[in-house]
């Protein structure tokens, strides 16, 4: 590729020339590890249009306190390293409501945009804004991800392409963005002279767009051709739009046909991938394709011990983190954005953090993450409790052993769901609905009197949720 070495060039040192790293750096020097990783370390960076410098917040409060406690060193910060940036701006970036389903423009994208504008621009304010923080030793594995982690891993380690394309899929805010920024700092690491693209479909179709209007499509083309690595974030985006579609197609062949890493990401499957060319998902399967799922618990609480791990001077209890582990189960995303919530609030008012001000401050967001619980789950949780099989407590037994468990798991059936009377007794081996009625009467009474009892059920209650 000789003749576009001095295209790649360029490329190279806007990937270099991104302000971020060295800001945050400053930071840390004269703020301190602790003040970066609770503040700074939370805020994305946009990169600097007009001489301001873009910045966004995942909530109001960490704006806030930014604002008025480091915003003028901040700007300082920038303008060092760029004497062109004359501003600061703080955003709020769109909470991830997390609706897989919904449509194409969905806060989760907007967001990962928000995070990711193009390594790599037409303009020079559009240079590198690969997020610091996103990086493969901040990732954490579990089952849900090891393998888009170890194809991820592999692609910036290895010298030859391994596989071609590499194409992560997975639900919103599962973290194909962290692994594909994480890619381009290790292969940046790895072998500083490979040419790297990070850019999301969107802005890759508004390129597209402004080459095709201002008769560039020449220049459009060699950029995107001049690379080792590049990688297309969200390529759900360009579905039903042709023209973006097409000229990404040859793109995408040319890089193959070069022998060049080409990662794409989408919020689903190549097959799945509906308004897009049956040519372009075939090639795009070639491949190897790797999905990230729904996480587990196990990898909930692992994120979050080690996010926790990192904000030294505010101790999280063990039960919180679980509790959160439990009840935030949409996304990594949101499950961050929670805790980094109680956080902020315990620093605020000074106290150390509590189940009770966790359940306080994060209301909202577990209620819109309530599982419907199942009187299959409520039966088996009882049962557990009093060591009885399921089926035997399912059972015509009238032992008070076994009958008062089943009492107290129809009485929980009631409280918990939205069950009719009928129908738990039918789940419970097809009982009378008054049999029901009775059990539900029977331990609202001994509830008041038997505090073994009342206990036994709070603790259940709590078990079953969260
Ligand atoms: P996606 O691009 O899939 O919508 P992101 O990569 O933007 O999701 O991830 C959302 C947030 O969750 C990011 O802050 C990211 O760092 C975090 N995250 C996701 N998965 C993990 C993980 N396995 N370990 C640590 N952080 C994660
Ligand atoms: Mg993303």
């Amino acid at each position: 590729m000789g003749a576009t070495g001095g295209v790649a060039s360029t490329l190279n040192e806007k990937f270099d020339a991104s302000p971020w790293p060295r800001v945050c750096e400053k930071f840390r020097q004269e703020f301190g590890q602790h003040a970066f990783s609770r503040w700074l370390g939370q805020l994305g960076y946009n990169g600097i249009d007009g001489g301001t410098a873009e910045l966004t917040a995942p909530t109001k409060f960490v704006r806030d306190w930014i604002q008025s406690h480091y915003a003028p060193r901040l700007k300082d910060f920038f303008s060092a390293e760029d004497p062109q940036v004359k501003a600061l701006s703080i955003r709020l970036c769109t909470s991830a409501a997390a609706s897989p389903n919904g449509n194409k423009a969905s806060a989760g994208e907007n967001a990962s945009i928000a995070h990711s504008p193009a390594t790599v621009g037409s303009r020079a304010d559009e240079s590198s804004a690969l997020d610091p923080k996103y990086t493969f030793d901040s990732f954490v594995v579990g089952k849900s991800n090891e393998l888009a982690y170890a194809a991820a891993k592999r692609i910036s380690e290895s010298d030859d392409v391994a596989f071609n394309p590499l194409f992560l899929h997975g639900g919103v805010g599962l973290g194909k963005t962290h692994l594909m920024h994480a890619i381009a700092w290790e292969t940046k690491r790895n072998n500083p002279n490979k040419r790297i693209v990070y850019i999301s479909a969107e802005k890759f179709m508004f390129e597209f767009i402004a080459a095709l209007r201002f008769k560039d499509t020449h220049a459009f083309k060699q950029k995107f051709r001049a690379v080792d690595l590049l990688m297309v974030d969200d390529v759900q985006f360009i579905a039903n739009k042709e023209s973006t579609q097409e000229e990404f197609f040859h793109t995408f062949n040319a890089l193959v046909d070069n022998r060049c890493q080409v990662v794409i990401t989408a919020d689903r499957s190549p097959t799945d991938l509906e308004g897009i060319q049956e040519r372009i998902i075939s090639r795009l399967g070639w491949g190897l394709v790797a999905d990230i799922h729904p996480t587990d618990y196990e990898l909930r609480l692992g994120i979050l011990q080690s996010k926790a791990e990192q904000s030294k001077n505010v101790e999280v209890p063990a039960e919180v983190l679980e509790f959160l582990a439990r009840r935030i189960t949409s996304n990594v995303r949101e499950l961050e954005g929670a805790l980094n919530r109680v956080l902020a609030y315990a620093t605020l008012v000074g106290r150390p953090i509590t189940m009770d001000m966790t359940r306080d401050v994060l209301q909202d967001l577990i209620r819109a993450n309530d599982r419907k619980l199942t009187i299959d789950e409520i039966q088996r949780a009882v049962a557990d409790y009093f060591n009885l099989r399921l089926a035997e407590m399912l059972s015509e037994r009238r032992a008070r052993t076994i009958a008062r468990p089943r009492q107290i798991a129809m009485y929980l059936s009631k409280q918990l769901t939205s069950r009719s009377l009928p129908e738990i007794g039918r789940r419970f081996g097809g009982r009378d609905h008054t049999t029901v009625m009775h059990a539900v009467r029977k331990i609202e009474d001994l509830r008041r009197d038997d505090s073994q009892l009342d206990e036994d059920i709070t603790r259940l209650g709590r078990l079953l949720e969260g």
